[in-house]
């Protein structure tokens, strides 16, 4: 006999798990919403993020996915009293290639077209529009669309110590970072309010009864009858889909980061994301290069992609840095602990030397670094999953990629309207896996580029 009955149950306590149960429970008044999970919620892959976000994106579902879910952010941030530390800081992406620089303008001028504001170009001419550099803290006011700065003396004027041989920069705006511990802290808060009941479970099976989902099975032997199933189970989101002998076409990336401490403060405290737009070959020394050929580093010895970034961490006063740099692109069936790379916060401290060479200061004696990371659950095509599995009463939120902290509200949006029936955004067919069946959307596929992003 069941033990009880819930609304919906929805398995994976992530950022996503956390933001579906506060709009089905704050936002729709759903009744009886459980949430399981038997780790502590947001502990698997959500905390382990750089916490940043974006409305550039090179398609329009995505930017309009991306800015539907920054309104609720920002709707979020406001009815808190910014409890998460929202800020509008930026991304940053810095060249010293001409040809990249106006293949920047390129992608800042399309997304001008799917809606993420304005472009204006600085290239030092009179008559350009003023460049307004981003406030530090907060968002309200702070300008949107991007800036195209294409003068190399206003670019190190407003970040002081980037290279020389930066040719120019652009500057997208509606976009920065928060605590994403405390946006998810402040979810469940708010859905544990409205009725939320957070069980320390895991989900091992999904029963089907009369053609439709009828209750779940958990990891004590029990059962709790339900509704509706949401399968927000992050790097398991595949098994747990497999639990009703679904298949979802997705995969998972091993991706690190590090933070360091920079008491030199090469990384100016008041930037945005910063990241180096260009491929680069490491500066190894010789001997450094006979060693790493001598342990099968060739990884790490020819061109290295591009999109080597970072940004300061902490408040005022802080001296820490989050640095990424994925030149690995490792897919695996996702393992724990995660996979090793004894180099990463070395690597990516000398990649960081391309945009900011005062970084070279810290060669002969490598700062304190921690290294951590996780799994970018992806589809081919890098857009998630929001919508019904093929079993009635079931859905999936996730394959959120290297942006789930920023498209988790709106992850949650689409399958909550999902869940309760409510009106469909336009966007919202994007998101479904109904996609793959349709003709035109398999061509797309068959062009995607090397990085998979559609
Ligand atoms: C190094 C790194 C940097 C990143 N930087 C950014 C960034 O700057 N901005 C951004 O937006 N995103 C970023 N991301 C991505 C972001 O962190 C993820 O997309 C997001 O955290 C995924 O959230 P999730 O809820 O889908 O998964 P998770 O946080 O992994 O949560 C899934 C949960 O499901 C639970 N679960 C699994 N199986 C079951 C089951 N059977 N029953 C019950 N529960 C189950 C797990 O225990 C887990 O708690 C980054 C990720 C990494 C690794």
């Amino acid at each position: 006999m069941p033990r009880a009955h819930a609304d919906v149950v929805i398995a994976g306590a992530g950022i996503v798990g956390a933001a579906t149960a506060y709009f089905l429970t704050v936002r729709s008044g759903v009744k009886r919403v459980v949430l399981c999970d038997p780790l502590p919620p947001l502990s698997l892959t959500s905390d382990k993020s750089t916490e940043c976000y974006r409305n550039l994106w090179p398609n329009q579902p995505m930017v309009t996915l991306m800015n539907r879910s920054i309104d609720i952010i920002e709707e979020l941030a406001r009815e808190s009293g910014n409890a998460f530390g929202l800020n509008r800081r930026g991304y940053l992406y810095v060249t010293a290639d001409p040809q990249r620089l106006a293949a920047l303008q390129e992608s800042a001028e399309r997304a001008t077209r799917f809606g993420i504001g304005p472009l204006r170009v600085h290239d030092g001419r009179s008559g350009d529009p003023a460049y307004v550099p981003a406030p530090a803290e907060g968002w309200e006011g702070a300008p949107i669309g991007t800036d195209l700065i294409a003068d190399p003396g206003l670019l190190r004027h407003h970040f002081p110590g980037i290279t020389e041989r930066a040719v120019g920069a652009l500057h997208v705006r509606r976009a920065g970072w928060l605590s994403a511990q405390q946006l998810g802290a402040y979810l469940l808060d708010r859905a544990r309010e409205a009725g939320l009941e957070v069980v320390p479970r895991r989900v091992t099976s999904v029963e089907v009864a009369a053609g439709r989902v009828s209750g779940v099975g958990l990891d004590d032997g029990t059962r709790l009858a339900c509704g509706a199933f949401v399968d927000a189970a992050g790097p398991m989101l595949a098994p747990v889909a497999g639990l009703l002998g679904e298949h979802l076409p997705v995969h998972a990336e091993v991706h690190h980061k590090v933070g360091f401490r920079d008491p030199l403060g090469v990384i100016p405290r008041d930037a945005g994301l910063l990241i180096w737009n260009d491929p680069q070959r490491v500066a190894w020394s010789d001997e450094e290069r006979r060693h790493l050929e001598a342990e099968g580093r060739h990884d790490l010895l020819g061109e290295m992609p591009i999109a080597c970034h970072g940004r300061p961490e902490g408040g005022p006063g802080s001296p820490w840095v989050l640095a990424l740099w994925e030149y690995h692109r490792t897919v695996i069936d996702p393992v724990w602990p995660l996979p090793e790379d004894q180099l990463y916060g070395e690597v990516v401290l000398r990649g960081m030397a391309a945009m900011f060479p005062r970084m070279t200061e810290y060669l002969d004696r490598m700062p304190q670094r921690v290294v951590d990371g996780g799994y970018y659950t992806k589809t081919v095509e890098n857009r998630p999953l929001a919508g019904p599995l093929h079993t009635p009463g079931a859905f999936v939120a996730g394959a959120v990629s290297g942006f789930g902290i920023m498209a988790a509200c709106g992850i949650a949006d689409l399958v909550c309207a999902h869940v309760t029936g409510a009106r469909l955004p336009d966007h919202s067919a994007a998101f479904t896996l109904e996609r793959y069946d349709d003709a035109g959307y398999q061509r797309e596929l068959a062009m995607l580029t090397e990085t998979g992003q559609l």
